[in-house]
């Protein structure tokens, strides 16, 4: 193949340079022989009309979103799919022929992250704790997958109930204070079958790093916990369910199935999963190594992130 035909896949968002996304989804073209290169373009607000535009030249395979622009994006695309309408987010754009397709595959990321651990959630009672952007596409992951009921806990219940229709009409939605004090709050951590944990509480550099947003028995044994937050993999949050019995999952497994959904959409083959981890989990070691104590990044639907975190891709 000739240079010129190789393609490009580009990751939209403001910063990018913290992003392990380059490593794993390179790692994972290179190891299928697929002459693409993933490049990471650093694109400020006002330039995000004109980037997304560029997504449309035939070199272009698609690109991920991440961090602030996962909104903005899917406003400039000419098909969001019902799921990305849903979720309010894209993070994922498809180009057809010049024709833009997009969808969010955090949903996907989730669901894939439950299934690789064998946890099954129909049926299941769910509490959630947070309601920022990637609060979103885990009340829409959990519908899909037939969860009877999710309750919100969050420390702002306006912006909670702000949720409300992404329940539908099958999804038992219920909303709870971020209080442990509050008689709801207790009922919601026992009855819970999973409890999920979407604030940034417990990631590095965030707003209280060394925390976890529940009470250290909050969750035990048999119970699932699984935290969104990947740097650390152990969080305190996961630490605490752990040390009381309960299954531990981390978010960098959300984080690679995203983007494995996001790979199959572009290049129409299986992810490389193994490939996809091990590259991801050796940018991370790395990055410790340079900078210790640092470095988060997610691909989520959110549309903040602390500095050095990008929800998402
Ligand atoms: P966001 O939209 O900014 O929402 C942040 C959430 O955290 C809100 O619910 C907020 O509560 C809560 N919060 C923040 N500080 C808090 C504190 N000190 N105490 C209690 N609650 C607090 O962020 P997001 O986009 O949803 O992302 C949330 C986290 O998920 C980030 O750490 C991000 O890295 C991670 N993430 C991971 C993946 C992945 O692939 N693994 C994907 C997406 C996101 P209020 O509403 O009260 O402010």
């Amino acid at each position: 193949m000739s240079p010129d035909s190789r393609k490009r896949i580009a990751l939209l968002g403001h910063p990018v340079s913290h992003s392990i996304s380059p490593r794993f989804q390179q790692a994972a073209l290179d190891a299928l022989g697929i002459a693409a290169t993933y490049e990471a373009w650093d694109t400020p607000p006002e330039d995000v009309p004109i980037a997304v535009e560029r997504l449309r030249s035939g070199d272009l395979l698609g690109a991920n979103v991440t961090v602030p622009h996962k909104v903005a994006v899917m406003r400039l695309v000419d098909r969001p799919d019902a799921l990305a309408e849903r979720v309010g987010a894209v993070n994922t754009v498809v180009n057809r022929n010049g024709l833009l397709e997009a969808t969010n595959t955090d949903v996907a990321g989730i669901l894939r992250t439950f299934e690789g651990a064998q946890v099954a959630l129909a049926g299941k009672q769910i509490a959630l704790i947070g309601a920022g952007g990637a609060a979103r596409a885990v009340v829409v992951a959990m519908r899909q997958a037939g969860a009877a009921r999710v309750t919100i806990v969050n420390r702002t219940q306006a912006r909670a109930e702000e949720l409300a229709p992404l329940g539908g009409d099958e999804l038992d939605l219920r909303f709870a204070p971020l209080d442990p004090s509050d008689p709801t709050f207790r009922s919601t951590f026992d009855s819970a079958d999973v409890v999920v944990q979407s604030t940034s509480v417990g990631m590095r550099h965030g707003p209280a790093e060394h925390d976890s947003p529940v009470p250290d028995d909050a969750i035990g044994e048999g119970q699932v916990a699984f935290d969104l937050v990947y740097v650390p993999e152990a969080t305190p949050f996961l630490r605490n369910a752990s040390e009381h019995g309960a299954v531990a999952i981390g978010g960098l497994d959300m984080l690679v199935h995203q983007g494995a959904a996001s790979f199959e959409l572009w290049t129409g083959r299986k992810a490389p999963l193994e490939v996809m981890f091990q590259a991801a989990r050796a940018a991370l070691a790395e990055r410790e190594r340079s900078t210790p104590g640092s470095g988060s990044e997610d691909t989520g639907p959110g549309t903040s992130g602390a500095a050095d975190s990008t929800g998402g891709a």
